[in-house]
């Protein structure tokens, strides 16, 4: 939800993350220079947890020279002592780097573990009691948990509001539908349902590239150059929340017309050659679709399958199994050359995705009779070939 806070808010908020940042930052370069010392002095303990950081974090509040850290909400504060507990802690297990310094201008955030209210559109949080403005369009159901606000490149204002909220599980649908998610259009059904990619990026993506040279060419540190990348961050930002609405649209309606969804695994549509610029954006809209697909099916009580990537769900035949390996990314359409049927290259890859992982599952009930009429046997030996190869894999 964007945020509109006045020119005091503003002050405000630049505080938060600048308080916010000195704090983790202050706290990694203690940890790391307690370690190094430790190792020198040969001490039993070796590292400081968050209680150290905590009890070390109220001293600072009470020294002058720091005591402006008390004119932020604490509680942001110790969240960020948590955050970077939980960033050492995943260092340890292996799971992650070494924790990096906050830069400025990178990413300005923090959080309000408690004590978020919505009212009259606005939110209040501790330390601004008054309410910061906030543009409300999709209404909030449930009990706030926590909010996270952030400023993003463009100066703009955001608040991610996370809600305990109860989500009743749909009725169960009968519906198994394979989806050959695709660049040419978003996503092709097995049962013919056919969801277009938004087009509006054409234009967009012209004025992306007008902006990208204006700020190739413009001066370093020059007020110019500032405002071409705020410009171009809010381009960037025009884009993402047109296609993310095009997506809760198509990831809802597919989740709730079908019980069990089949989907490929993306890294194989990752290595399809395309131009620079739609390609970021497309990989990010598939990914982010069947990230919508995975969480929507869980909430809703549905099912998420996916296929074993090397499975050629284009290049073959869901009629008779033929696989035609001169198949290339730009034939749309194709005649089958042992059964002499014409194939729409991504319904015929939704049928073959429908059928892999019918078979993957072995989900009898009631669908042994849909998979045969689609040809499955040819498939299915073809699965038992790599079954002989890969046992574990199925
Ligand atoms: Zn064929």
């Amino acid at each position: 939800m964007r945020l509109f806070p006045t020119k005091e808010q503003e002050t405000k908020l630049a505080k938060h993350f600048g308080c916010i940042r000195f704090v983790y930052n202050h706290f990694l370069d203690n940890r790391v220079k307690f370690y190094l010392s430790a190792k020198e002095k040969q001490l039993a303990k070796k590292s400081l947890n968050y209680y150290d950081d905590a009890a070390e974090l109220t001293k600072l509040k009470k020294q002058p020279e720091t005591e402006w850290l008390s004119e932020v909400n604490s509680q942001s504060l110790q969240h960020a002592l948590k955050h970077l507990d939980g960033a050492f802690n995943r260092f340890y297990r292996k799971q992650a780097k070494f924790p990096r310094f906050k830069k400025k201008n990178l990413k300005n955030s923090f959080r309000i573990p408690q004590f978020v209210r919505l009212e009259n559109n606005k939110i209040y949080f501790p330390k601004f009691k008054e309410g910061i403005k906030m543009d409300n369009h999709r209404p909030v159901e449930g009990e706030v948990e926590f909010a996270t606000i952030t400023m993003n490149a463009a100066g703009q204002y955001h608040a991610c509001i996370t809600v305990e909220k109860f989500i009743e599980k749909l009725e169960p649908a009968s519906k198994v539908v394979g989806i050959d998610l695709g660049v040419k259009e978003l996503a092709v059904c097995s049962d013919g349902t056919r969801f277009p990619n938004i087009k509006p990026f054409r234009s967009l993506e012209q004025r992306i590239r007008v902006r990208q040279k204006e700020l190739a060419r413009s001066k370093k540190d020059s007020k110019g150059r500032q405002k071409s990348r705020l410009k171009l961050a809010r381009l960037y930002n025009k884009i993402s929340n047109v296609r993310n609405d095009h997506l809760h649209k198509v990831s809802h309606q597919i989740v709730s017309e079908n019980q069990t969804i089949i989907l490929e695994d993306l890294n194989v549509k990752g290595m399809m050659a395309n131009r620079k610029l739609s390609k970021s954006i497309w990989d990010v809209s598939l990914s982010e679709l069947v990230r919508q697909i995975s969480y929507k099916a869980e909430w809703y009580g549905r099912k998420v399958l996916f296929i074993d990537r090397w499975f050629p769900s284009s290049k073959t035949c869901h009629h008779c199994g033929y696989i035609n390996e001169s198949l290339t990314l730009k034939d749309r359409e194709w005649t089958c050359p042992r059964c002499e049927r014409k194939l729409d290259r991504d319904y015929n890859a939704s049928q073959n995705i429908l059928v892999q992982g019918l078979n993957m599952k072995n989900m009898s009930v009631g669908t042994t009779e849909s998979a045969e009429c689609l040809g499955v046997s040819s498939v299915a030996k073809a699965i038992d070939n790599r079954l002989a190869r890969k046992p574990n894999r199925l």
